[in-house]
């Protein structure tokens, strides 16, 4: 099993939509690469950033004029590596052509070691409405095996620096880390319980092809926790989680009441979205364009007036009917069968056929009240559901 949220999967659909209300910019910045990590990033390249910033801007200017959007996501790469100066640059430039509307959620992704006193002032006058602290473990050998410049110090402080900003705080948690045991685990739900979060995202680790963490696996230098442990693990966070109150909405992410992620639940929802950056993928009007992926080559060809665009499709409807069941599936409540049908056009039953009564008969999706959803035993192994969905 493989509980992971995959921020480069995105949905589409190729129904023409209404205009974007949400926006992501990609910051592809760190200090350094963490082993287990396959985002588009430069590591220790901060002499890019001036012309990164100029790349954004001129990608922004093809909007030809300004949309005002709902959720704004800076994600990365570490979005605050920026310096003060560079992030300030950086909010003048996105928030002129995406002003945020009245009541919007604007989220930040952060390091640790980047939140100062002198650095989340910053991000809430900008408008900045919550941030999300990529902490993954409080655990000195553990955040040592996950290659983290960071101590759970530094995470506490991180979150006292937010809360006075009286900005939102979200936690990122990794579990399944070799050799980690149960105990551990727990106490990393209870230390980042202790620091009172509004909302807590946790993610098995995976070993992604291109990583470090793929190859040192391959030469069996980071043997994997047993899948019996990474069920535990991932069951005890959510008997701990829901016993704190917070509500399991997304296979990976719990909330407190009022404080789920806006911005990810028009992925999930399959609505139109913004995207700039490297590596960055967008979704306007049922087409998916994603750019390049090399921070560099981003730069490169928008400076030199090409377009950063490095793929671009359309799917069919039922490709696209197939992708808003998987992503729809990931969110607890489910897919309302009626509303699904008016929105694509197509049956569920009929769509997806032998696939869906197998997974229904093995009790790992359930379909009542009008509603198709993962039962608690198909949340467990829900990435084993989602390819016989895509597959025609
Ligand atoms: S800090 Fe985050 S984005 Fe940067 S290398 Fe580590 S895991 Fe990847």
């Amino acid at each position: 099993m493989a509980v992971h949220s995959d921020r480069s999967s995105v949905p589409t659909n190729n129904c023409k939509q209404q205009q974007p209300r949400s926006a992501y910019v990609h910051v592809p910045f760190c200090s350094r690469r963490c082993g287990y990590c396959n985002f588009s990033l430069v590591a220790n390249r901060d002499d890019l950033i001036d012309h990164y910033l100029q790349a954004i801007e001129i990608e922004l200017t093809g909007l030809g004029y300004p949309r005002e959007v709902d959720t704004l996501f800076f994600g990365g790469g570490t979005p605050t590596h920026l310096s003060a100066n560079a992030m300030q640059q950086l909010f003048e430039i996105v928030l002129r052509w995406f002003p945020l509307a009245t009541d919007s959620e604007f989220s930040v992704e952060a390091n640790p070691t980047n939140l100062s006193e002198d650095y989340t002032p910053l991000l809430a006058a900008a408008g900045v409405t919550r941030v999300s602290i990529g902490a993954q473990s409080f655990d000195p050998q553990k955040l040592k095996i996950l290659e983290r410049d960071h101590t759970a110090r530094d995470i506490i402080e991180a979150a006292e620096c937010v809360r006075r900003s009286n900005m939102d705080l979200s936690i990122d948690l990794i579990f399944g880390v070799p050799g980690e045991q149960i105990n551990t685990w727990d106490h990393d739900l209870t230390s980042a319980l202790a620091l009172e979060p509004n909302h807590v995202s946790i993610y098995g680790l995976t070993f992604e092809k291109g990583t470090t963490f793929y190859s040192r696996q391959l030469r069996g230098e980071l043997p994997p926790v047993t899948e019996d442990q990474e069920l535990e693990m991932y069951i005890s966070a959510i008997e701990t989680l829901t016993g704190f109150l917070y509500e399991h909405y997304e296979v990976s992410n719990f909330a407190h009441k009022g404080h789920r992620c806006r911005h990810n639940e028009r992925y999930w929802t399959h609505k139109n979205y913004y995207a700039v950056g490297p590596g960055a993928s967008r979704f306007v009007d049922g087409v998916r364009e994603t750019n390049h992926r090399s921070t560099t080559t981003y730069i490169k060809r928008i400076l030199n007036g090409n377009s950063p665009v490095a793929s671009r499709e359309q799917l069919s409807p039922a490709a696209s009917a197939r992708e808003q069941i998987v992503f729809g599936l990931r969110r607890l409540e489910g897919i309302p069968l009626k509303a699904f049908h008016s929105k694509t056009g197509f049956e569920i039953p009929e769509l997806l056929g032998a696939a869906l009564w197998k997974h229904l008969d093995a009790n790992l999706l359930s379909m009542d009240g009008g509603q198709l959803r993962l039962t608690s035993k198909g949340l467990l192994v829900s990435d084993c559901i989602w390819p016989d969905f895509l597959t025609e």
